[in-house]
């Protein structure tokens, strides 16, 4: 598998290539059937949408985030800071979890 799937919600992630590289954000949402996903704040898109007033939906421009593919950012390490890949390893407790590959630090507590 990519190491696209090892990112979560809530992980602090940067953009390391495309128009938004070098942001870093917060991932809103995964979508793992597409390799992509969702960070706050990141490839915006501006969405024209039209008037309803029966639905009472204001016209006007709505900007939210796109996804953008998994392949594009990287794990920002809540241990060490760095720009990571991950790795996974087996706790003695029986648990899976992710790590740093640099710093080895434990990204899930
Ligand atoms: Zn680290």
């Amino acid at each position: 598998m990519a190491p696209a799937s090892a990112l979560k919600k809530n992980d602090n992630v940067i953009v390391i290539s495309g128009r938004d590289a070098g942001k870093r954000g917060r991932v809103l949402r995964v979508l793992p059937e597409k390799g992509r996903l969702v960070v706050e704040g990141v490839n915006f898109i501006k969405r024209h949408t039209r008037a309803n007033p029966q639905k009472n939906v204001q016209g006007g421009i709505v900007e939210r985030e796109a996804s953008l593919s998994a392949s594009n950012v990287q794990l920002v390490c809540p241990e060490c800071g760095a720009r990571t890949r991950i790795g996974r390893r087996l706790l003695e407790d029986g648990r899976r979890v992710r790590y740093c590959v640099k710093c080895k630090g434990v990204v899930d507590k």
